[in-house]
């Protein structure tokens, strides 16, 4: 493959792991790549040279038709659980081009997502289609603005070839950026097809690159199961507290970064109901908005098995080392999420009172099919707004226990507002707002609507005017939502 010289500071650590995680594998070129939309932002942030990549050499690299100067690029070994079935997977449609060092020595994976086939494509064509891969866009990068730890997006390349799906699509290649690819996938594999000493080597990878401040400490592994858990619950509680549902908490799909990964059939609930489920293809509801504690907490223990063999010679100690450490993941969540609460609420300091006080407006909520986000930006701007659920004699009720709690603590009003205003976000990826922008910009090939729409999405707690019209809830005709994967 072409190489190009783009001054990139491009370091290869994963290709330095065992054999057994990863094939090297370059990305397949396309006939004629195109950039269609380019995050400068974090270009600029990871050390890129914006310029150069705006006028030829993003189409180029980003396409996959030239390699990075320093990139060793590759596919990664790993396995999952998918909807509770073990499988054998890995990167069928990713090329890791490598892992760029930013100015505040700060490392970042540079990953390709569409780039053609690889060791581990299976049946697949190692292609992604445009629409899809523009929704990964929008949706990380409003994630990233909400403040939820979260893989990024650099870029997006339309490739000039179509793939084939259930119809003809314009085919792409997203541009990922994360902390690591590692997931709890990378461990299970390592654990089923590994060596003791490749499970050992993956552990010590992932302590140094994530959690460094433990690396060196003689009960490391079991560190690193703690921190592993102690980061999924607390992102995990962002995710309810803004009614994301990732769709598909497969256990490759849950980074040890503790950042959200795998945009697929994700999407924000508007109105509440803890039943929600948006993918079509989860038919049982394992992945719905209320299950998602719990499976976290699933896909924990699956990565505590893989740890075992770490955690002692004596595995049935291993086993209570391990045990204790889950133990700790529901209240980690509950807490997490409590406190997240309470600040929507505008609540300071804790009462014994304040979880059934909160359950209660969520169970007023429900019955009266209330809009989850702008009924918090409702109570935050005292707006009764022409809800439902506003008007019945329970709400008033609840808002006096709500405006007596306020009252009982030392802060002012404005400080408690303030709270409000930066933990209730007025703009979230509304489904209709997303589809319209992906229509735009597929069928027509503009990408104004989508432009519009990631700035207001920049800036989710400014509550601003002009961002008003991005508040509402989809029209009754776009209901119910449904996302499809796989594409
Ligand atoms: P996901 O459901 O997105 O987590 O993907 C599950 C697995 O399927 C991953 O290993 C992907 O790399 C693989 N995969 C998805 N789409 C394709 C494709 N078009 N070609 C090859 N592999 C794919
Ligand atoms: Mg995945
Ligand atoms: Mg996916």
């Amino acid at each position: 493959q072409e190489k190009l010289e783009t001054g990139w500071n491009l370091d290869n650590s994963y290709a330095r792991l065992p054999e057994t995680f990863f094939s090297n594998v370059d990305p397949t070129p396309v006939s004629s790549p195109k950039l269609v939309i380019f995050n400068e932002e974090l270009a600029d942030s990871l050390g890129l040279d914006v310029y150069d990549l705006k006028s030829e050499g993003g189409e180029q690299v980003f396409g996959g038709n030239q390699i990075p100067v320093g990139s060793s690029p590759l596919a990664q070994a790993y396995a999952g659980h998918q909807f509770g079935h073990f499988t054998m997977l890995g990167d069928g449609r990713a090329i890791l081009l490598g892992e760029q060092i930013t100015p505040k020595n700060d490392r970042f994976d540079i990953q390709l997502k569409g780039s053609g086939r690889t060791p581990y494509s299976r049946g697949g064509d190692g292609r992604a289609g445009l629409g899809p891969m523009l929704r990964e866009y929008i949706i990380s990068e409003a994630m990233h603005a909400l403040g939820i730890p979260t893989t990024r997006s650099l870029a997006v390349v339309t490739t000039g070839e179509d793939i084939i799906r259930e119809t003809k699509l314009p085919g792409a290649i997203l541009t990922r950026i994360a902390a690591s690819h590692l997931r709890v996938g990378t461990f299970q594999y390592a654990a089923r097809w590994g060596t003791l000493e490749d499970l050992r080597f993956l552990a010590d990878y992932a302590l140094n690159r994530h959690f460094p401040d433990v690396a060196e400490d003689k009960d490391r592994y079991l560190s690193l199961l703690r921190k592993v858990i102690k980061r999924q619950a607390a992102l995990i509680a962002k995710w309810q507290l803004v009614g994301f549902i990732h769709g598909v908490m497969n256990t490759d799909n849950m980074t040890i970064s503790g950042e959200t990964i795998d945009y697929g059939p994700c999407a924000f609930m508007d109105t509440y109901d803890p039943e929600t489920v948006f993918s079509s293809i989860d038919v049982q509801g394992r992945y719905a908005y209320k299950n998602q504690p719990p499976i976290g907490g699933w896909n924990l223990v699956r990565f505590a098995e893989s740890l075992l063999p770490l955690l002692d010679e004596d595995q049935d100690q291993a086993v209570e080392l391990a045990q204790n450490e889950i133990s700790t993941y529901m209240d980690l969540y509950q807490s997490n999420w409590l406190a997240g609460m309470r600040a929507k609420l505008g609540l300071f300091n804790e009462e014994k009172e304040d979880e059934s006080l909160i359950e209660e407006l969520l169970r007023m909520m429900k019955k009266y099919r209330a809009d989850y986000t702008n009924t918090f930006r409702a109570l935050t701007f005292h707006a009764p707004e022409d809800f439902v659920l506003f008007g019945t004699p329970e709400f008033s009720k609840w808002k006096e226990k709500w405006q007596a709690r306020i009252d009982r603590q030392q802060e002012s009003d404005a400080a408690s507002h303030e709270l409000m205003r930066n933990s209730n976000p007025a703009v979230i990826p509304r489904n209709h707002r997303v589809e319209e922008a992906l229509e735009a910009a597929v069928e027509e090939g503009d990408y104004r609507v989508m432009e519009r729409l990631l700035d207001v999405l920049s800036n989710p707690y400014a509550h601003s005017p002009e961002q008003e019209d991005y508040c509402s809830p989809p029209p009754a005709s776009a209901r119910p939502y449904q996302t499809y994967c796989g594409t």
